[in-house]
């Protein structure tokens, strides 16, 4: 947390380097979709490169030079057959903007460099501490997880202590907040009895890391359904394994943690240019090098963008030069909330965020220093500020007639040195009345 935060105050400074990296001129709309692979420095006007004809006769001079002129000749892309520095995923994401035949948008982007199956950030290493790329809250001290553990056993006791309740984490990392969070609370029985973990993570590294921190001492067995179930050895409750949220059982009440997961979920940026609102979308450029466009047409995330401007002040996006969207966190956070209106519980939502419209805050960080975005894309992390008030609107579109009401963390009630942009979020069923500490 603390790493993390003096991180964060070089944050602007960053991004400023960031866009200067970026000269506008790269950000313009594309001129021609199809011209742009094909590298123009293969024309060249120099004499070494024409046709030389005549060479037969041994030491002599050639009769004639004739140096053709290409420069009118459609030019295909170099083939290199030297070895190529590439990484495998810079690879797969110029295959993607090749075959789809246009750019693809920051979102797909991200969501490529931090979880694709076999290249992603996360997928298949620990990046977490001072030998890794950041540091989070629960690695820093062991008293963030059992703070969180009595968070949990409050709102349990406000549901009435029921005998079974899943009890799910969303992106746990190491898995270092649940097994504190589990330490924390192990003398109380009938808590730890009714709780059934379900780790929602998509890295299978750090999926076996979980398993070795919650001292699981059963061999995952992967069931009907692909998932792996164990057992922990600090309060004997089940944990089981899925990618994603939707496919944790439902029908008994559910709280649900996660901290520095929605900062993780893939952004779409909107850039106002003369035409409007467009999308910042990611390109290969004629030096084969990734970089910035816009969209030179509407993009399908425009329906998430002019959502989010329905839900802020006419003031406060004229006053913006560029606007983030997440519609993932937007779609995460409606099923969180129909789970809690249907089946009783509540949710808790840490991260970096504000508690307005995002303009610009996408950054990437590897091994604690802030680097240009599109650099050696799958060895550093993105992350993006969350958009607090969208999940806010969400939550309670979501929970129809106010079953499951929310509560925010305003500001001023952060704990003096956690900064402002640290924020936290519950939602929870309405009729379990306010939880703690958002009385
Ligand atoms: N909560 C932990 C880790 C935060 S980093 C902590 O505070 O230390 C983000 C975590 O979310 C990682 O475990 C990463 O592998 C996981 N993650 C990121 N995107 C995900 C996705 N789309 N689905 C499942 N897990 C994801």
């Amino acid at each position: 947390m603390l790493l993390r935060k003096v991180l964060l105050r070089g944050a602007s400074a960053s991004r400023l380097l960031i866009s200067n990296k970026s000269p506008p001129a790269s950000l313009l709309p594309l001129a021609s979709g199809c011209t742009r692979f094909f590298s123009s420095s293969t024309q060249s006007e120099g004499p070494n490169d024409g046709f030389v004809a005549g060479q037969e006769g041994g030491d002599e001079q050639p009769a004639a030079t004739i140096t053709v002129d290409r420069s009118g000749l459609y030019h295909p892309p170099e083939h290199s057959h030297e070895p190529t520095t590439e990484s495998e995923l810079v690879k797969h994401l110029k295959g993607i903007i090749k075959f789809r035949g246009g750019p693809i948008s920051v979102a797909e982007y991200m969501e490529e460099v931090l979880t694709n199956p076999k290249f992603g950030f996360y997928i298949n290493r620990d990046v977490f501490g001072a030998e890794g790329d950041f540091i989070t809250s629960p690695e820093v001290s062991q008293m963030f997880g059992e703070m969180i553990g009595v968070w949990v056993m409050c709102l349990w006791e406000q549901m009435g202590q029921p005998k079974k309740v899943n009890l799910v984490e969303l992106g746990p990392g190491r898995g270092t907040l649940m097994a504190d969070l589990l330490r924390g609370t192990a003398k109380f029985k009938s808590f730890t009895d009714s709780m059934h973990i379900h780790m929602v993570e998509c890295s299978p590294v750090l999926q076996k890391l979980q398993h070795q921190n919650l001292k699981c001492e059963k061999v995952c067995n992967a069931d009907e359904n692909g998932e792996k179930s164990s057992v922990t050895s600090i309060t004997g409750s089940p944990v089981t394994w899925y990618s994603s949220l939707e496919q944790v059982p439902s029908g008994s009440p559910t709280i649900i943690l996660a901290h520095e997961f929605y900062d993780a979920l893939p952004i779409h940026q909107f850039q106002r240019s003369s035409r409007g609102w467009s999308e910042k979308m990611v390109d290969v450029g004629e030096d084969s090098k990734l970089r910035f466009v816009l969209s030179p047409q509407p993009t399908p995330a425009t329906l998430y963008l002019m959502k989010r401007c329905k839900w802020a002040t006419e003031k406060e996006v004229e006053s913006l030069k560029q606007i983030e969207i997440c519609p993932k966190a937007i779609d995460l956070t409606h099923t969180i909330a129909q789970r809690i209106s249907s089946d009783g519980g509540g949710a808790l939502i840490i991260d970096y965020g504000l508690n307005g419209v995002i303009s610009d805050s996408l950054q990437a960080i590897r091994k604690h220093k802030f680097v240009s975005i599109l650099d050696d894309p799958g060895s550093a992390d993105l992350s993006a500020y969350v958009d607090f008030p969208s999940l806010k609107h969400t939550a309670e579109e979501a929970s129809g007639e106010g079953e499951a009401p929310f509560w925010e963390g305003p500001d001023e009630l952060a704990p003096v040195g956690m900064g402002t942009r640290y924020l936290a979020m519950a939602i929870v069923n309405k009729k379990q009345g306010t939880p703690v500490p958002f009385q």
